[in-house]
């Protein structure tokens, strides 16, 4: 039985006999291979889906979040609290939960997914909405854990970075080998750092014979690290990566550079054109931010970046269903018609 990614990566992982396993049985998700998409995009690039919205709680954040509450326990924090976009809110919590450990999340008001909030509410964890952005939930909560007995579980949490490495390990399990490129999302940019420290641990291990050029890509109205400066009120559609200042900053950057690959961004426009082809020519839902994985990849292929028969895994870091708002939002609602065989044949095409 699959026992999640502590006990199955424990040697490569900070824990030890003493550290009590917080775990949903995260990690294990699919690698799918999209040739669909490789067909609609006219490429011969093998393109894969590494969907991490199959997580327990929705999202790769539980591939973090078990190691670091795993951690918090061990260590007897009575607390754990986050700021968050949605999604370490809704990890934090169940694991917090699991735990029997309490769990508080600043959240930017009015600004997360429902589908993220209700999970927070659910897992009994104290929610707390600040008037600001989620740079300003992220900055107060750094001061809360300096002055009181809390621990942060947000990806600057070294043990979230730790556990979320375990991601590019599975990949090279999966695939029997190391993708040539890796594209993911960008926020506050620890999951980056995450798979890119992964990857280079599994080739000193001698798992795997080369490195991956990691293609991080972050939203238009939210793009720091492509424009290299804060972005004080950063918009966009994408609220997982609604981020003006991130966190993992400077990793983002390396793994970028020392990967031989970059960090650009991709509009709301192409992310929400992303979010409806994979889930149209894939059967795969995701939530916008993971898509713009999908519109970086196509943005790239319009422009001729990769040689031809090449690999690359997209990382899916979220469920669609996080955000049914957005769906509804971008597509024709259904018709209304009678229970009437006649009128339903005409309308289906029938007759
Ligand atoms: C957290 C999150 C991201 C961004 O990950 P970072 O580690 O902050 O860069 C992207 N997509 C989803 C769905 C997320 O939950």
């Amino acid at each position: 039985m699959w026992q999640g990614v502590i006990e199955t990566y424990r040697e490569y992982l900070p824990v030890s006999d003493r550290t009590p396993v917080v775990t949903l049985q995260e990690g294990d998700t699919p690698l799918l291979p999209a040739s669909n998409l490789s067909s609609f995009l006219k490429t011969d690039l093998k393109i894969y889906l590494k969907y991490e919205g199959a997580n327990p709680t929705g999202s790769f954040k539980d591939r973090g979040m078990t190691v670091a509450v795993s951690k918090a326990v061990e260590h007897k924090a009575p607390v754990v609290i986050c700021a968050s976009t949605g999604n370490t809110s809704a990890s934090a919590s169940a694991y917090a939960a699991r735990a029997k450990i309490k769990s508080v999340v600043l959240i930017p008001e009015g600004a997360i997914a429902l589908g993220k909030l209700s999970q927070a509410l659910i897992h009994g964890a104290k929610v707390i909405a600040i008037k600001g952005n989620f740079d300003d939930a992220f900055t107060v909560t750094k001061k809360l854990t300096s002055r009181f007995d809390l621990v942060m579980v947000n990806s600057i949490n070294p043990f979230r970075i730790e556990g979320q490495k375990t991601g590019a390990f599975e990949i090279c399990g999966q695939l029997g080998h190391c993708p040539d490129y890796q594209v993911m999302p960008v926020g506050n940019a620890g999951n980056i750092t995450a798979y890119w420290k992964g990857y280079k641990e599994w080739y000193g291990a001698k798992k795997i014979k080369k490195l991956p050029v990691m293609l991080g890509f972050q939203a238009e109205g939210a793009a720091p690290i492509v424009l290299g400066k804060v972005v004080e009120k950063p918009k966009t559609i994408a609220t997982a990566i609604k981020i003006g200042n991130p966190a993992s900053w400077e990793k983002a950057v390396e793994a970028g550079q020392e990967s031989k690959g970059l960090i650009d961004s991709v509009s709301d426009k192409e992310i929400i054109e992303a979010y409806k082809l994979l889930a149209e020519t894939e059967g795969v839902f995701v939530e916008p931010a993971s898509a713009s994985s999908i519109a970086g990849l196509r943005k790239l292929i319009k422009k001729n970046y990769f040689p031809r028969g090449k690999s690359v895994v997209a990382i899916l870091t979220g469920h669609g269903l996080k955000d049914p708002d957005r769906a509804i939002a971008e597509i024709a609602k259904p018709v209304v018609l009678p229970p009437d065989i006649e009128v339903i044949a005409k309308e289906i095409g029938l007759s």
